[in-house]
């Protein structure tokens, strides 16, 4: 193990922090001076990097450019008030990626690799974690195919990244959702739980049909019958009825959300009911219709929780209550982006440094 973690370090001599605008920082589009690469071939990952962050070269017969065999993943470092920077929970990130790259027939990342790498990477750039009010690191790793290769089997070869970019507050509006009864993000026996390309593209037509319409975004349904609630956009979704937390259960369809483990957790702790079930779309129409249900809200890393203002079914809209009067939606929001940044004890020890 020893020299399969040696991680060699080419610094940029041409860092380009001093052009970056700090209060109006894009999503997304601005990147940090390095990356972290390593390659796998014959059974190991190797040739373990830290480059300047820069294109890299492919053959037009990638196989991943063509079957799409690549994962990814996205979490954030966030500064502490004393200049620490903490990263929440990257362990459960990589245990979703491997669960993603077993499913996607692709090589497991040993887990001290995987930390050792991220610490050394966001050491390197720690000048880009930037510390105004909401501003975070995104860290982005992802896995692709790179056999040139273009017959349909799992490719041999493999090259991992890891880069980062400084972003801003995400405005966190409350969203207005339509129940989608006609397209879905993922199948039984899918790829819905792996965070892999596929469902990110199947998701673009029906999201910008939706859009067409006014909503901001789905709320995906289980395919064929869409009875069940899944998922909302990129998010987990979370139902408070009378008071009781309602979430749909993770299943081989449904992402499943570090954000919404963190709150199952922290509600539990907090005494809160919750059960993680199925979630009919009947029951939370019937809910909305008889004044039971007090909550309704996304769970995921950009925003933490996006609260649902109105909830379309079947060409009717409903509104949901105000925002103001959401006593756990608001109050798990501020605590968990408090504790991401330091301000609570670790009780659940989440934060690595
Ligand atoms: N579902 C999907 C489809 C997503 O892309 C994401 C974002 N990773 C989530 C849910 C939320 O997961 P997390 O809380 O781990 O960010």
């Amino acid at each position: 193990m020893k020299d399969v973690m040696e991680i060699r370090v080419d610094k940029t001599t041409n860092s380009k922090i001093a052009e970056v605008d700090f209060d109006n920082l894009p999503f997304g589009k601005i990147f940090s001076d390095h990356m972290f690469v390593m390659d796998y071939a014959n059974g190991e990952w190797k040739d373990l990097r830290i480059t300047p962050y820069q294109n890299i070269e492919i053959s037009p017969a990638n196989s991943t450019l063509h079957y799409g065999q690549t994962i990814f993943e996205g979490l954030k470092a966030y500064k502490a008030e004393n200049g620490e920077i903490l990263v929440f929970r990257p362990g459960a990130n990589l245990d979703r990626l491997n669960k993603s790259a077993q499913r996607m027939c692709m090589p497991e990342i040993p887990k001290e690799l995987f930390i050792e790498a991220l610490k050394k990477l966001i050491d390197i750039d720690r000048a880009w974690v930037p510390g105004k009010e909401g501003q975070t690191l995104y860290i982005r790793p992802f896995m692709f195919a790179t056999d040139e290769f273009i017959g349909i089997r799992p490719s041999d070869t493999y090259r991992f990244i890891i880069f980062t970019c400084p972003v801003a507050n995400y405005y966190n509006k409350p969203v207005r959702v339509k129940i989608e009864e006609h397209y879905s993000r993922a199948g039984q026996g899918g790829l819905g739980f792996a965070k892999t390309a596929a469902n990110y593209a199947a998701s673009l037509y029906p999201a910008k049909q939706a859009q067409k319409q006014g909503y901001d975004q789905l709320i995906w349904t289980n395919s064929g019958s869409h009875e069940f609630i899944e998922e909302s956009g990129t998010m987990n979704v979370m139902f408070r009825i009378n008071d009781t937390l309602i979430t749909p259960a993770s299943n081989d369809s449904i992402l499943r959300s570090i954000t919404r483990m963190s709150v199952v957790e922290i509600a539990k702790h907090w005494g809160y009911k919750v059960e993680e079930r199925k979630v009919s779309v009947d029951e939370v129409i019937a809910a909305i219709k008889d004044g039971s249900l007090k909550e309704a809200f996304g769970l995921g890393t950009a925003a933490t929780v996006a609260h649902i203002e109105s909830l379309s079914y079947r060409d009717e809209d409903f509104d949901l209550p105000p925002i103001e009067q959401r006593e756990f939606s608001n109050k798990v929001a501020d605590y968990l982006n408090a504790y991401k940044r330091g301000l609570e004890e670790d009780v659940f020890a989440w934060n690595i440094r």
